[in-house]
């Protein structure tokens, strides 16, 4: 694999106690009070290091039990068993599930794909992406082995408006100027979060991980701090004061900033051009029913990127809401359908807990992903929202150390980008922009509920 697409990982072990799915349950009473107690021969030691962490009131026989099962069998009296943590089942939401947050904690502490063992332990179908299957047809071909190395699978993306055709003199020369383009290697950005404690640490973890990933992150103008400046390069400033930036001079070693959308945004992006033409401008629109038409409109009007955002449960702003890959899949469409897609870069987040919808939003029609609660969730964030409240944070997020926190992310995010590659290679994809759209090689239940409920009625019209 060239190295441009290799991300060094490296261990980074939790900071607290992680919260695992099971637990063990040790009754007192009963106790035979063996000479030569089981719990003595845990070789793992969690009886005799067993201590409550107060700052989150866990257990560490919790957390420290590697369910080897042996004090469980060996108990003569069977006082110890083992089950569900109850703690684990508090913690996140319908959306930010145990099983995500787990999953994306295990990732940022080893860079390493979870492997279940026993095969896929998940949903088969249910709401939002898991109304959505990929198609794995090629994953019986041994000569695709892009993954493994004979030949590779390309993961970068473009950022910026593409010229539909060139145009010369009679000497030869282009008769128009070129737009800028950037080139990055991944297919992922980091976006603003939508919940922190102070994040001026989080947002240097951010920065140095993106850095290192050749990527970028989203900061707001209005959080911007002196020290980040070595990573201008590497940040989008959104200019949420509108293009006479207060921080105007960093535009000059800036490649990319985003503005919010307005009625006025289309001469924003000129004034912003005027003063670096090679800028590129991104424009942040909140995922709407009306995305479809106002981003056509755009594009007409010359936008080089589009930036949607969904909420952090992956819903637009509406009051019967999309789930975002519904609401992108018609953008996609109807960008094609009006000879637009190919001009504009979509880039879609709000939503994005696993390595898969990644995947899934770029076969809905994104160029790239934006990515937000994963990465605080890689630094050991509960999604307990405790922080919306100004309560402590439980793991003292706003204290973290950024050269952890960013080998954190880069480890969870080097998980995502190996299996994005296990997908594209069990798809027989090359590249990761041929995914963009691609949804005759997706599978939408509600397409196939459609398709079954009509030859239902087929076959009751038929004639006896
Ligand atoms: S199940 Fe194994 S690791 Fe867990 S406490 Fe018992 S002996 Fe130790
Ligand atoms: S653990 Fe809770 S308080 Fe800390 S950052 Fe996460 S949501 Fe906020």
């Amino acid at each position: 694999m060239p190295p441009k697409y290799h991300t060094q990982t490296a261990s980074a072990p939790n900071r607290f106690p992680a919260v695992t799915r099971s637990g063990v349950i040790a009754w007192e009473e009963g106790c035979l009070k063996c000479a030569r107690c089981v719990k003595k021969e845990c070789v793992y030691k969690v009886y005799e290091t067993r201590a409550l962490d107060e700052r989150q009131m866990l257990d560490s026989l919790d957390s420290a039990c590697q369910d080897c099962f042996r004090c469980v069998q060996n108990c003569p009296a069977r006082l110890i068993q083992k089950g569900v943590n109850p703690t684990y089942r508090t913690i996140g939401d319908h959306y930010w599930t145990p099983e995500i947050l787990a999953n994306i904690w295990s990732q940022a502490e080893t860079g390493k794909i979870p492997v279940s063992g026993a095969g896929y332990g998940g949903p088969f179908s249910g709401p939002g992406f898991d109304a959505m299957w990929t198609d794995m047809s090629e994953i019986v071909r041994p000569t695709r082995d892009g993954i493994h190395g004979r030949e590779y699978i390309s993961t970068t993306v473009d950022l910026g408006r593409k010229l539909m055709a060139l145009r010369f003199d009679e000497q030869g020369d282009l008769t128009h100027p070129v737009p800028p383009l950037v080139e990055i290697p991944v297919p992922f950005i980091f976006d603003i979060l939508p919940f922190s404690p102070p994040k001026r640490r989080i947002l240097r973890a951010f920065l140095r991980a993106a850095t290192d990933l050749g990527t970028f992150v989203v900061v707001k103008e209005s959080e911007w701090l002196p020290p980040y400046e070595r990573y201008l390069p590497n940040t989008i400033l959104l200019l949420d004061r509108g293009p006479d930036a207060r921080n105007g001079h960093l535009l000059d070693r800036m490649r990319m900033v985003e503005v919010p959308d307005n009625p006025a945004v289309t001469e924003w992006l000129e004034m912003l051009k005027e003063k670096k033409p090679d800028l590129l401008v991104a424009i942040r629109m909140p995922l709407t029913p009306a995305a479809a038409a106002r981003i056509a409109e755009l594009t007409r009007e010359g936008a080089e990127i589009i930036h949607l955002v969904a909420d952090e449960f992956g819903m637009e702003e509406a009051d019967e809401p999309f789930f975002i890959k519904d609401r992108l899949k018609e953008v996609h469409l109807s960008l094609v359908d009006k000879g637009l897609r190919d001009q504009i870069t979509i880039i879609a987040g709000g939503g994005i807990a696993m390595a898969e919808h990644m995947a899934k939003v770029i076969i809905c029609g994104a160029d790239a992903v934006s990515c937000d609660i994963p990465l605080l969730v890689a630094m050991e964030c509960r999604v307990c929202r405790r922080c919306t409240q100004g309560i402590a944070c439980p793991v003292e997020l706003e204290e973290v150390d950024p050269a952890w926190g960013s080998r954190r992310i880069k480890n969870l995010m080097a998980g995502w980008h190996n299996q994005l590659l296990e997908i594209m290679g069990a798809m027989g994809m090359r590249e990761v922009r041929r995914l963009r759209g691609e949804m005759g090689r997706a599978m939408f239940f509600e397409d196939l509920e459609r398709e079954f409920a009509s030859l239902g009625a087929r076959k009751t019209e038929t004639p006896q």
